[in-house]
This record gives structure tokens, sequence and C-alpha cells, in this order.
């Protein structure tokens, strides 16, 4: 780093910061910015900032919105009797692209992870919990990612939820054991949650 004045220094710094992104990487955007036109790199600046300062998570589901609650959860054509539990914000997103599911979603943000010392609390059960007391949702579609971690979430919610007695599913595999429901294709996210079955 010392050979960069220390501007550049910094601004290679924090984009190394960025998932994916190696030392290597982070020299070449830092120095395609400053190749850049000036309001391009401000452009980019300014959209980083109001990004971060406009999204919040929605005080009902938990997903990405700047609007509160968000435009799912207050929208009159959604069907308020399923909810559909997932890990992240970008399930939300991959679930939404295929334009079948019609009801409502949870986002957990994360999974219950021994190993990772992350446990029941540090993830959005509890809020869950409370969504489900007014008795609105007859279903929970737990479309958790197919991994130990998103199989041990579902096991232990639905462990929860079956003395409330709401009828509690888990989408089917086709997801590949291992695999992100990020990534999954949306055929495959279709016949999962077609195929979910009762657990
Ligand atoms: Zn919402």
């Amino acid at each position: 780093m010392d050979y960069f004045v220390a501007p550049v220094a910094k601004l290679i710094e924090e984009l190394s910061k960025l998932p994916g992104v190696g030392s290597k990487t982070a020299q070449r955007l830092a120095f395609h910015i400053l190749d850049a036109p000036y309001e391009q790199a401000e452009s980019l600046a300014r959209s980083i900032v109001s990004a971060r300062r406009n999204i919040k998570y929605c005080s009902c589901c938990y997903n990405m919105t700047d609007v509160d609650p968000c435009s799912i959860c207050s929208s009159g054509k959604r069907d308020r009797s399923m909810l559909c539990v997932v890990e992240d914000p970008r399930d939300v997103i991959a679930m939404e692209k295929t334009r079948e599911y019609k009801g409502l979603y949870h986002v957990l943000h994360g999974a219950i992870s021994p190993m990772e010392d992350i446990g029941p609390e540090d993830i959005r059960i509890k809020e869950l919990l409370s969504r489900l007391q007014d008795g609105e949702v007859q279903e929970v579609i737990l479309a958790t990612n197919p991994t130990i971690e998103g199989e041990a979430t579902a096991m232990y919610i639905s462990r929860l939820l079956k003395p409330i007695g709401i009828k509690v599913t888990r989408i089917a595999h086709g997801i590949p054991v291992g695999g992100d429901l990020e990534y999954a294709d949306e055929v495959t996210l279709v016949k999962a949650m077609e195929g979910r079955r009762e657990i």
C-alpha cells in the first residue's frame, strides 16, 4: 500500500473489504474509478450512501425496504394466510421472480449454526412467533436453504409451531443439497414450492 498516495490507498483498502474482492481487483476498481469522469465517481458514491441510508428492514417481515411496512406486507393482493420463511432478503427476490408465490414472507437473517455460535435467539424467530399470534396465517412454508443449518432451522421452527396448530410445510428438494436458494433457477424454485410437504 506504501506505493499509493494516501487517498488512493484508502480507496483500495475500502474496496478490498467487499466480498470477493481481493487486493488485485480492489486496485483495478480503484483505478477504474479514478479514470472515470468525476460525475460518474460521485454518482457511485452517492448511490452507496443513499442505499445505505434509505434501506431498512420491514418491521413486519424483516425484508429490506425503503418504506415501512414493505410493499409486500402492505399489499392488498397478497394471500395473508401463507407465510414463507427464508434466511435472507435475497431469497425473497428469488421467490418473487418465480411470480408464483402470492403469500407473505418472513426473513430470519441467518440460520441456526452451532458451529458459528448462531442460536435461535440470534435470528428473527421470536418475531416470527409473535406474527403468528393473531391466527391469520394458516400455513408456514419453511424455505430455508437445504444446508445442515437450513435444515436444523426448519426443524427447530416446525417444533415450535406444531403446538400452536399451524400447518407447517418444508419446500421440496429440487434445490441441490448444500445449495443456496438464491442461486436456484426459477423452475426449480416453483417445483420446490409445489412439492412442499407437511412436517
Ligand atoms: Zn414486510
